[in-house]
């Protein structure tokens, strides 16, 4: 419980069902990872109901919209048969992108809980702060950088093995030219 304990005095705000629901998060994040997809994983909840769950199924789906929130999002309301998630909340691995920090305002999601911040898409306080602007007819509750050294770490994880993949892949291909390049191309009879 130290972790409660230490998230509770770091982030105000956040209780500890929405820390038990970011373990949930990074759970799903690290079985996606082992699917080949980049390792983001989202829980929908109301109070400590979860709702609906989701990885990134980008690659699985071929789907340019398949991030966690917005597939989390959709099934939340397919099982709630309404498309406003009042009262419910988030937890994110990593800061929602524009198109997700906009599908949460759309949701009229309560509150957003996200673990790492993303400096390449984050649209809640990085690059912007969708879900916080007031000019948008909805606002919700933020809170960063809940267990982010795991969140991030899994992420490093996943792109230091695809990397290293690649590396052994290009060398193959090397390997096998330089092969190729040494038999003498038979004489057709
Ligand atoms: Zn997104």
């Amino acid at each position: 419980m130290d972790t409660l304990r230490l998230v509770r005095s770091t982030h105000p705000g956040v209780g500890d069902v929405d820390v038990r629901m970011m373990q949930r998060a990074i759970q799903l994040a690290r079985s996606a990872a082992a699917a080949g997809e980049v390792p983001i994983a989202a829980v929908i909840y109301r109070g400590d109901e979860v709702i609906a769950e989701a990885a990134n199924n980008r690659e699985c789906e071929a789907d340019p919209t398949g991030h966690a929130e917005i597939v989390a999002i959709r099934a939340a309301g397919r099982k709630l048969g309404e498309w406003r998630l009042e009262g419910c909340s988030m937890a994110v691995t990593l800061e929602p992108c524009p198109m997700c920090a906009g599908a949460l305002v759309n949701a009229r999601l309560s509150k957003l809980v996200y673990g790492a911040t993303d400096p390449k898409a984050g649209a809640c306080e990085t690059l912007y702060s969708i879900p916080g602007d007031a000019r948008l007819n909805h606002r919700c509750q933020m809170h960063g950088g809940v267990l982010a050294p795991q969140c991030i770490e899994l992420l490093r994880a996943f792109f230091r093995e695809r990397r290293a993949e690649q590396r052994r892949a290009k060398e193959a291909t090397r390997a096998a030219d330089a092969a190729k390049a040494a038999t003498p191309a038979r004489r057709s009879a």
